[in-house]
């Protein structure tokens, strides 16, 4: 079944909001950066929340020369319409991102 056309106009803006800003290891390559359905769990880099399989995500795989190891990054479909609000709406001017960012720093001083 063929996707309404719109969604891609999401799915580019979602995939156009740069996911660590400025705060990265030198040299980092971005091998890809796509919506994908997850087969297996995961859990989102910016809230921290579940990932479940069969959800349809952001996954930005990129390559560290400092860590020396290839990563995957997943974004919850919550955060990811963060993403997207921050990319088109200059209303939110990143609110949404940053509450979903709080989220995941509670989650990650509770764990
Ligand atoms: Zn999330």
């Amino acid at each position: 079944m063929a996707r309404p056309v719109q969604i891609d106009a999401f799915d580019r803006d979602i995939l156009a909001f740069e996911l660590f800003g400025g705060d990265r290891d030198q040299g980092v390559e971005i091998f890809q950066n796509k919506m994908v359905v997850t087969r297996a769990p995961h859990r989102c880099v910016i809230c921290l929340g579940p990932v479940e399989p069969g959800s349809r995500v952001r996954a930005q795989t990129e390559h560290s020369p400092a860590l020396g190891c290839v990563r995957t990054f997943y974004v919850c479909a919550e955060c990811c319409e963060a993403c997207r609000l921050a990319t088109v709406d200059p209303n939110d001017a990143g609110r949404a991102i940053e509450a979903r960012t709080a989220i995941g720093a509670d989650r990650a001083r509770a764990a």
